[in-house]
């Protein structure tokens, strides 16, 4: 990229016109996304577990295509707060409806199944719950209390928006997570059919929160490509995701989970994440990464690694991540 132009402090590349792509007439995926099926048996560990604690994980909810691998891995992405969200967004395949009553010993729960899975690095998630006065902010820190006691991990929290409201963003932040990613989604012009009920300026009214109460913890985000956005959409979007201080980010390939959710409108090739990421390194992210399986939590224990943000202890006996 060789012009740049300004926005705020930052300096936006570029990207130069006419990368033509083929927007999808089938559901049939390009070859770059198809996987081997994997030899069976694998996940069996980490499927009979969930199941035996009651847990939810976005893992299956958001019907992740990297299922196979983080399982057999034995790592997986916890959701609490139930598996109801309060919100109808286009993309996510998380039923939505009236949420369940917050199970009060789901935080012990967790904890246990990360101390068995040997994990070093746990990122926990949830839905959203617009149902809650605190937004499920106090369940958020009693669970990053209980497994960090547990297990010494470094701890990954995923929040919903909490609506913007500092009061609740804080006190997650009283548990002191090591890395608070809050995912923006996509650029702003398709927030509104994207995620509906959420507002761009919110979601990074919740970044630039954590940055400024908590300079020390590492804030990320991530967008989903393919939705119908811009190159410079998304150039746009990384400019302000780092005016609001974020320091981690990832970009993946949006896939639709059934027909009734919004549709691909284009595959990125590989080599289009690649550009993207170097691009989004050049405007100051620390960390960043880019493919078209990359999800929020996907290889996320490496990128915390790879940050220098290491364990507390060591409680626990095997290297996952
Ligand atoms: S990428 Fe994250 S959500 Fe997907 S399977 Fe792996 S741990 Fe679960």
């Amino acid at each position: 990229m060789s012009q740049a132009v300004d926005k705020g402090s930052l300096l936006l590349p570029i990207v130069p016109a006419g990368e033509s792509q083929e927007a999808p007439r089938t559901r049939r995926l390009p070859e770059w996304l198809k996987r081997p099926i994997p030899a069976g048996g694998g996940m069996g560990f980490t499927r009979d577990l969930v199941a035996e604690l009651k847990l939810e994980t976005v893992c299956e909810s958001a019907r992740c295509p990297n299922r196979s691998e983080c399982w057999t891995a034995r790592t997986a992405t916890f959701m609490i707060l139930g598996e109801v969200c309060t919100r109808p967004c286009g993309f996510c395949a998380v039923p939505r409806g009236k949420p369940e009553a917050v199970a009060e010993d789901e935080p012990d729960r967790l904890a246990e199944a990360c101390a068995r899975l040997g994990l070093k690095h746990v990122v926990i998630t949830s839905v959203t719950r617009d149902d809650l006065p605190d937004g499920g902010a106090d369940h958020f820190r009693r669970s990053v209390l209980a497994v960090r006691a547990r297990t010494g991990a470094t701890i990954e929290v995923l929040t919903p928006d909490f609506d913007g409201i500092p009061a609740r963003i804080d006190r997650v932040l009283e548990s002191r997570p090591d890395v608070f990613n809050h995912n923006l989604e996509t650029v702003a012009r398709l927030q509104q059919a994207v995620r509906r009920k959420s507002q761009y300026a919110t979601s990074l009214s919740v970044l630039a929160h954590v940055k400024k109460a908590a300079p020390e913890i590492k804030t990320k985000s991530g967008l989903m490509l393919g939705l119908g956005e811009s190159t410079e959409e998304v150039l746009e979007t990384l400019a302000d995701l780092r005016f609001a201080g974020c320091d981690f980010l990832t970009l993946g390939q949006y896939l639709q989970p059934s027909t009734r959710h919004l549709p691909v409108v284009r595959y990125l090739h590989p080599s289009e994440f690649d550009e993207l990421g170097r691009m989004a390194r050049a405007l100051g992210f620390q960390e960043v990464a880019s493919g078209p399986f990359v999800r929020s939590s996907y290889h996320a224990g490496e990128m915390a690694r790879s940050a220098d943000i290491e364990p507390a202890s060591n409680t626990v006996t095997a290297d996952r991540g």
